[in-house]
C-alpha cells in the first residue's frame, strides 16, 4: 500500500473513519463458509456519501483498488480483498433517511441491515418483502449489489424488483443521484439497473429507495409431505389458484436434509409422524381469512393424494419452528461435514427431471456423494448440494469440487437453467461465466466494466472475466 495514498484516504474520512488494527480487520478477511481468506491492512469506514466520493476520487487518481464489503455474508467471495486492496466498509453509512407511507417507499443507506429496514417499514404497517436467512447481518447495499433472492421471490421478486432508485458513487468519485421513488419513469436508459447485481464492480451503492407492500394481516405456514418432486411441482399452481396467487414461499427439502437438522440442530423435531422422501414448507399471506383458504387448499391436495400428510402452524411459535427447519439446513450441513454446493435454477416445471438427471450424473463419477437438493422450488432455484459420506477423506472429497461443479452446471445448461441463481459470480464462478454465457454477453460485460471503471479500481478480479 502506498503510504501517501493511505494518508490522503485517512484524512478524507477522519479518525473514526478508518482502522489499521489487524484484530479489527481480521473478521473481514474470511467469509461465512471459510472457503476464501484475504489480506488487507487498511479498512475505511465512511459515514457519508461525500466521504465515499472523496475516497473514490483519491483511489481513481492513484489507481488504488477498492473492495466494498458490507455484511460479509456473500457466498461467492466477492467481498473479500485478496491483494491488500482498500477494504471499504459500510457500517457507518447506516441511516434510514425517509419513509413515505402514501407512496409505500423507504430510503435507506447502503449499510442498513435488512432486518433494521424491515423493522422500520413494519412500524408503518408496511412490508419490505425481501426475506432471507442472513437478514440479521446482510445489508441493503450488499443485497442490491448481489441482486439477492431469498424465500419470497415467488411473490415479490428478487432485490432488483424492490429497487425504485439508487444513489451510486462512480469510480471517478462522481455521485450519480438516481434516488427516485417513482413507479413509472421511462426517461431514457434505466441506469440504476447497471449497478444492481454488479457486485461492486461498476460503482458503489450508497443509498437506495425501495418499494414497500401492505403488511399482510394473516400468514399461514405449512409443512407438507410429498412422495416426489413431481407432486411438489403439482402442488404449487394448485395452491396459487386457490389462494389467488397469495403464496409467498414454497421451499423444497428432502428427507436427507430433515435428518441432518434432527441430528445437529438442538430444539428441532420432525413435524410429521411418518417419514416422507420429500417435504415442502409453504406459506401464504394476506387479508384475514387467508389461513382458512390455505388450509382448505392443502386439505383438498391431501384428498387428491398430491400431499401425503401436512402440519399447519397454529401459533407464531409453531410457525417459527417450521422456518427454523428451513433456515438451519446450511448450519446443519456445516456441522455434518463438507459439502459441494451449487446455487442453480431451472424452470419449476423441469425441476423433478432436472433433480433426477443431476443425481444420476454425479453418482456416475462420485457414487458416495450424498445429494441434498433443497431450496426455493417456487421460483426454480435449488441449492443442489452433495455431502461427503461420514468417514471419507475430507481433502480428497473437496478436491472433487471443480469436477462435480462442472458436471452439475453442464446438466443445468442442458435444462436451459442458470449456474448462478441468486448468489452471483464473485471469484467462485468467473470461469463458469465464460463457459456458459455467450461470447457476445461476456464482451458486453467487459465493455461496461471498461466504460464505468477504466482504471479497474472497483473490486478488481471479481465477476467480470479478464
Ligand atoms: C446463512 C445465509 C443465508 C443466505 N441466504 C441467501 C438467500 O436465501 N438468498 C440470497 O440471494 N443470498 C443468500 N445469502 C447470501 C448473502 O446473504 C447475500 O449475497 C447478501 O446479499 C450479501 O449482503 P452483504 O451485506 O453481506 O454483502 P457482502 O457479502 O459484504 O458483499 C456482497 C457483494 O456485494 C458487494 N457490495 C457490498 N456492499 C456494496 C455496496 N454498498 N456497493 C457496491 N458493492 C457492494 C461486495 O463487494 C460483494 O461483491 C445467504 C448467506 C448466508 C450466510
Amino acid at each position: 500500500m502506498n503510504q501517501d495514498v493511505a494518508a490522503r484516504l485517512k484524512a478524507a474520512v477522519g479518525p473514526k473513519g478508518f482502522t489499521e488494527d489487524p484484530a479489527e480487520i481480521a473478521p473481514h478477511l474470511e467469509e461465512w463458509r471459510s472457503k476464501y481468506k484475504g489480506r488487507a491492512t487498511l479498512m475505511l469506514l465512511p459515514a457519508t456519501t461525500a466521504e465515499v466520493s472523496a475516497i473514490l476520487t483519491i483511489c481513481n487518481e492513484s489507481g488504488t483498488p477498492v473492495v466494498p464489503q458490507a455484511g460479509n455474508t456473500g457466498l461467492v467471495g466477492g467481498q473479500i480483498p485478496f491483494d491488500d486492496e482498500i477494504l471499504l466498509s459500510f457500517s457507518r453509512l447506516n441511516r434510514v433517511r425517509a419513509i413515505d407511507e402514501q407512496n409505500a417507499s423507504i430510503i435507506v443507506e447502503a449499510g442498513v441491515v435488512l432486518a433494521t429496514a424491515q423493522a422500520a417499514a413494519d412500524e408503518h404497517r408496511l412490508l419490505l418483502a425481501t426475506r432471507l436467512a442472513s437478514e440479521g447481518t446482510a445489508t441493503i447495499g450488499g443485497l442490491i449489489s448481489t441482486n439477492a433472492g431469498g424465500v419470497n421471490v415467488l411473490r415479490y421478486g428478487m432485490m432488483r424488483e424492490q429497487v425504485l432508485g439508487l444513489e451510486v458513487v462512480m469510480a471517478d468519485g462522481r455521485v450519480l443521484d438516481l434516488l427516485r421513488t417513482l413507479r413509472k419513469d421511462n426517461s431514457g436508459y434505466d441506469l440504476k439497473q447497471l449497478f444492481i447485481g454488479a457486485e461492486g464492480t461498476l460503482g458503489i451503492v450508497t443509498a437506495a429507495a425501495l418499494k414497500l407492500f401492505p403488511k399482510p394481516d394473516e400468514t399461514a405456514t405449512a409443512f407438507a409431505a410429498v412422495a416426489d418432486v413431481t407432486a411438489a411441482v403439482t402442488l404449487l399452481p394448485r395452491l396459487q389458484q386457490k389462494t389467488n396467487g397469495l403464496v409467498n414461499a414454497f421451499e423444497l427439502m428432502p428427507r436427507s436434509g430433515l435428518e441432518l437438522l434432527l441430528d445437529h440442530i438442538p430444539g428441532t423435531s420432525d413435524p410429521l409422524a411418518t417419514p416422507s422422501p420429500w417435504y415442502v414448507l409453504c406459506e401464504a399471506s394476506g387479508a384475514p381469512g387467508i389461513g382458512e383458504v390455505f388450509q382448505a387448499a392443502l386439505e383438498s391436495a391431501l384428498e387428491d393424494g398430491i400431499v401425503s400428510d401436512v402440519a399447519i402452524a397454529s401459533s407464531e411459535a409453531q410457525r417459527a419452528a417450521l422456518w427454523k427447519l428451513r433456515e438451519s439446513i446450511s448450519e446443519a450441513q456445516k456441522l455434518e461435514g463438507p459439502s459441494l454446493k451449487h446455487d442453480v435454477s431451472v424452470s419449476t416445471s423441469l425441476a423433478a427431471e432436472f433433480i433426477r438427471a443431476t443425481i444420476a450424473a454425479v453418482a456416475a463419477v462420485l457414487p458416495t456423494a450424498r445429494p441434498v437438493p433443497f431450496g426455493h422450488l417456487g421460483d426454480g432455484n435449488l441449492h443442489f448440494d452433495f455431502m461427503m459420506t461420514r468417514g471419507e477423506d475430507t481433502a480428497a472429497f473437496l478436491a472433487r469440487w471443480d469436477d462435480i461443479q462442472r458436471i452439475v452446471h453442464d446438466v443445468v445448461r442442458d435444462f436451459g437453467g442458470s449456474f448462478s441463481a441468486e448468489h452471483g459470480i464473485g471469484v467462485m464462478k468467473r470461469a463458469d461465466l465464460v463457459r456458459y454465457k455467450s461470447p457476445a454477453e461476456v464482451d458486453l460485460m467487459r465493455a461496461l466494466k471498461r466504460t464505468l471503471d477504466p482504471k479497474n479500481i472497483l473490486n478488481p478480479g471479481k465477476l467480470v472475466p479478464d
